[in-house]
């Protein structure tokens, strides 16, 4: 039954344990690195097994096996407690998808409240991608700004992150967030709740609190999909606070604490 195929969830074991990136670097565009080499051991035993980017495994593939042992008993992003990476670039999709909605020269895809959750511009030929994928009580969980992504690493069930595709989940079966850049649109699917609303963007809906937009296409506009009052505007935690807190700030009042 063994071949050269790493099974998929020997794959995705070796990412959770390396917190999704290479296990010496960090960064998140990884191969999978047999410390007993392939050719001697015909098996994929993942406690011989450890997840590198393509530089550093052609550098540790050339020491001594005990160093690879090493980095697999404390990689990098479990350390730090993040990940970081850039979504490739390759290539910049005039069009943006989200959920079932097109976007066409319109950058500010969804705000929420006067803050931005997606962003899709392109400049110079280059697409830059910008998302807020907050918690529930609008702390972020993972965000982009212009391609440079960061995230916690203890909150995912899993992270694949490919040129040119990069998916999140929280748990099995479930897409937190979807960056498809493969195809003839830039194609994100996304699924959070922010205090107590949730957002769902798929093929089939474009969920929007307890409304929808469906099958829509914006071209130049100055605002795509907007969320909230807008005299009203989120203040997002910051980590300077002593105890970190979302605030509404309505023109003309205090802020009100949420
Ligand atoms: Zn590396």
């Amino acid at each position: 039954m063994s071949g050269r195929f790493i099974p998929t969830s020997i794959r995705r074991q070796l990412r959770q344990e390396a917190g999704f990136g290479c296990a010496q670097c960090g960064n998140p565009l990884i191969e999978y690195h047999h410390i007993i080499p392939w050719s001697e051991s015909k098996v994929h035993r993942p406690e011989h097994m450890v997840a590198l980017c393509g530089t550093c495994h052609t550098s540790i593939g050339k020491l001594q096996r005990s160093v690879a042992y090493r980095l697999k008993a404390a990689p990098k992003n479990i350390k730090d407690g993040k990940i970081h990476g850039l979504l490739g670039t390759d290539k910049a999709q005039p069009s943006f998808v989200l959920g079932t909605n097109t976007f066409i020269r319109t950058p500010d895809v969804f705000r929420y409240f006067g803050r931005t959750i997606f962003k899709y511009d392109v400049r110079e030929g280059q697409h830059l991608i910008s998302a807020y994928l907050p918690r529930d009580d609008f702390w972020p969980e993972l965000r982009i700004v212009e391609n440079d992504m960061t995230m916690d690493t203890a909150k995912f069930w899993d992270v694949e992150f490919r040129t040119n595709y990069f998916r999140v989940q929280r748990k099995t079966r479930e897409t937190f967030l979807e960056i498809d850049l493969r195809g003839e649109h830039a194609k994100v699917a996304a699924d959070f709740s922010i205090r107590g609303q949730r957002f769902i963007f798929d093929d089939e809906q474009s969920s929007i609190g307890s409304s929808s937009i469906q099958n829509s296409t914006m071209i130049d506009c100055g605002a795509g999909i907007s969320f909230g009052d807008r005299g009203e505007r989120l203040m997002l935690p910051n980590y300077a606070q002593h105890h970190s807190r979302v605030g509404l700030l309505r023109e003309g009042r205090s802020i009100q604490w949420i």
